[in-house]
Parts: structure tokens; C-alpha cells; sequence
């Protein structure tokens, strides 16, 4: 197991109420011991399981700070997380795993909604502005991308407010604000009006370049997503010669980088901003052996089985809930020599990996990968090769 840093009741002040770190109070090692166990616990029957791969430095790595806005009786402007199971905001000022930047500009945004009389939404009377604020920051390029989600299209002196804003953060390279006026949980409404800059950011991963905008998903953990996306690459043992799918591709990473070592590569993504992303990515990266279609993967794939069409190399990296079984029985007919799983979830990937099992795959190399320290969420590749 890698060395890691040695912090004892590493604990932050927040960790009752917020419920976002798990692994609170304990040391990294350990937190790594426990996420290796669970692994192993669910997916030992499936290939041989290495160790974990932890980070170096396991702090403030989250590039992606969401914060809900909220306003005490008193009319303190607060923001923070949901407590756990409710409604009520824990006021977080600073998280030991988001990026610090987001957070001090996070912190900005509250003094400036008071300067700037921006009222907070309230959501049980739906009165007022200010609902959320996202971050974003670019690990290799530096930029920085604010979503101001808002329940109405109309900020007051909103060109005052950026220039206030980017006066105080010079490193900011996009305002947008994001109407969302649906009583919702979901964080992001449709409508992204760009208030300065391009409206996205771009990222440099693996060497590649991609663009990234507010609706589209992209990893939260940069050093580990490269260390996860080497693995998964390597693990598929591309030779230049393959037909490969990447299948739940967001804004088409894993599909662009792999394509300089396939003959083809096609990319199938639900979400249709990340579609766009995409297809603007493999452009900016010059690759040309790459197609995207936007269509629900378990969709796509019977469709390529149906027409008889065939891949070498299966990429699939589903969201937490895994794959189904549409997808699965066609990657069978499809019948490709590999399959490479990444998971977020080790519960449904043993669930999906059961199915593949009995219809002719073997799983070979299991890695664990640490994206998420403190929490007790942990990524997992899996190469899986027909028998
Ligand atoms: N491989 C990408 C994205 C992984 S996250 C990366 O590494 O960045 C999972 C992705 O699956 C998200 O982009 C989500 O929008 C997409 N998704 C969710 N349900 C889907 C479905 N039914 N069909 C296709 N894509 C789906």
C-alpha cells in the first residue's frame, strides 16, 4: 500500500452536523484499510483484487464546490452544506476537501450579496434570489468557472456584482448565472445565462484537453481521475487496431484519450450538454476516429447488438446506480474480447459483474482506486476478458 500522510484524529469542525465525510477522526491509512476490506468484501469472487490506490496529499482535492446560500433570523448570510437527512444549511466557511480557492470565493460572494442587497431564497416561502453557488476550478489550467443559481433570470447590477467579484479573485475566468426556478432539490435549473467569460472551463487531463460546462459531469478528484483513467487504459491493452466503446462518457475523456491508442472509438452519453462538450473536446484535441451519439447507453447498446455490429473493447463507467440489464445483455451479443468497468459503486458493480460472470466474462484485475478521501465512497476498475 502507498505511504501516506500520517495525520492522527485529523478531524474537522463541521464533521457532525455536514455528514459529508464519513472518515472523520480517522488516520488516511487507515480510511484506506477499510475501503480495501469493503472491496475486497464485495468483488473477491471476481478477479484478484490489488491495493488500493491511495493520494499523497488527501486534502482539498474536491475541484468542484457546491454551496447552498440560506439567511439566519438575525439576517447573517450563511453557506454551506444540507445537514444530513434534512433541509437546514451548516454554515461551512472551509472544508479540509474542496479546493480552497472555491471556498474563499465562495466567502466573497456571501459579503458581496450583502453589499449588493442580493436577497437569499428562502425555500419555504420560494421569496427571493440567491439559491445556490458552484465552483469550479481547472486543476491544470487554473480556471475557474462560478455558477450563480438563482431562482429568477434577473441579477440587480449584475455587471457591478462580477466586476466586484473578479476584483476580489482576478483568478475567475467565467460567470454564469443558472436560473432554477422550480421548488426542487435538484441544485442546477435548464437555463445558463453567461454574465462574463466563455461559460465554461477547460481541464487538461491525461494530456488532453477538455472543456467543461456548468450541467456536464466531470470527475471531482483531478490527480486521481488520471491515476484511474491510466489504469482503466492500460487495463485494456489497446494495440491501435480496435473498435472500442465508451459508454456513459460524459464529456468523452476516457473515449478521447483512449482514441490515440484504438482504430474507432464511439462515446454514448445521456446528458446532452456533456454530449456537446464532447464532440467540441475530440475537435479541440484533433482526434477524428471518435463519434458521440446521445442516447441512454442501455439504448444504445441494444441497438448496435440488433444491427449486429461488434466491439473489441467495452469501456463503461455507469453513475452509481450501475448499468441495467438493456446494457449488459447487449455487450454480451456484442460480445467484445474486453470489458473494462469503473464504478463508483462497489455494491452495483458486483451486481452487474454477477450478470457478466454468467454470460461469459472473467474478471482479471480489480483496482481500487482512493477518489474520494474522508469519504467512505471508493472508485473501482475492473478488467474483465471473455472466456
Ligand atoms: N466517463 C465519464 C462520466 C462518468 S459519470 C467520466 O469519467 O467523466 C456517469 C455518466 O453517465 C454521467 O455523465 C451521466 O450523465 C451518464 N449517464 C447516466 N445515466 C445514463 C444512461 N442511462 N445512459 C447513458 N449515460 C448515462
Amino acid at each position: 500500500m502507498t505511504k501516506q500522510v500520517k495525520q492522527e484524529n485529523d478531524k474537522c469542525v463541521y464533521a457532525r452536523k455536514c455528514g459529508g465525510c464519513t472518515y472523520q477522526g480517522i488516520v488516511y491509512e487507515k480510511q484506506l484499510e477499510k475501503k480495501q476490506g469493503h472491496v475486497i468484501h464485495l468483488l473477491k469472487d471476481f478477479g484478484k483484487v490489488h491495493d488500493i490506490i491511495g493520494m499523497k496529499d488527501p486534502y482539498h482535492y474536491r475541484n468542484k464546490v457546491h454551496a447552498v446560500f440560506d439567511r439566519l433570523r438575525d439576517g447573517t448570510i450563511i453557506s454551506g452544506v444540507y445537514e444530513e437527512k434534512s433541509h437546514r444549511v451548516v454554515a461551512v466557511d472551509e472544508c479540509m476537501i474542496e479546493n480552497k480557492l472555491a471556498d474563499a470565493i465562495i466567502a466573497s460572494i456571501r459579503d458581496l450579496c450583502k453589499s449588493f442587497k442580493i436577497k437569499i431564497y428562502n425555500e419555504d416561502s420560494g421569496y427571493g434570489l440567491l439559491r445556490h453557488v458552484l465552483v469550479r476550478t481547472g486543476h491544470a489550467s487554473g480556471q475557474v468557472m462560478v455558477v450563480l443559481v438563482v431562482s429568477s433570470p434577473i441579477l440587480p447590477s449584475k455587471n457591478n456584482f462580477v466586476k466586484a467579484l473578479r476584483k476580489l479573485h482576478p483568478e475567475i475566468s467565467t460567470v454564469v448565472l443558472n436560473v432554477n426556478d422550480k421548488r426542487t432539490s435538484m441544485v442546477l435549473g435548464e437555463r445558463d445565462i453567461v454574465l462574463y467569460g466563455k461559460g465554461f472551463i477547460e481541464d487538461t487531463l491525461c494530456d488532453c484537453v477538455f472543456r467543461i460546462s456548468p450541467q456536464s459531469f466531470y470527475q471531482v478528484n483531478p490527480v486521481q481521475t488520471e491515476v484511474l483513467y491510466n489504469k482503466a487504459i492500460k487495463l485494456a491493452g489497446l494495440t491501435g487496431k480496435e473498435r472500442v466503446i465508451d459508454a456513459y462518457c460524459g464529456i468523452g475523456t476516457i473515449g478521447i484519450i483512449a482514441s490515440k491508442h484504438a482504430k474507432e472509438v464511439i462515446g454514448a452519453e445521456l446528458n446532452k450538454d456533456a454530449v456537446k462538450d464532447a464532440i467540441i473536446n475530440a475537435k479541440r484535441n484533433g482526434v477524428k476516429n471518435i463519434k458521440f451519439y446521445n442516447q441512454d447507453a442501455g439504448k444504445f447498446m441494444a441497438g448496435m447488438a440488433k444491427d449486429g455490429e461488434k466491439a473489441d473493447v467495452v469501456f463503461m463507467d455507469p453513475p452509481r446506480s450501475g448499468s441495467d440489464e438493456a446494457f449488459l445483455s447487449s455487450v454480451v451479443k456484442l460480445a467484445p474480447k474486453k470489458i473494462v468497468y469503473i464504478s463508483c459503486n462497489p455494491e452495483t458493480m458486483a451486481r452487474d459483474l454477477e450478470y457478466l460472470y454468467k454470460h461469459g466474462y472473467q474478471g482479471r484485475d480489480i483496482y481500487p482506486v482512493d477518489m474520494f478521501p474522508f469519504t467512505e465512497h471508493v472508485e473501482t476498475v475492473v478488467m474483465l476478458s471473455k472466456v
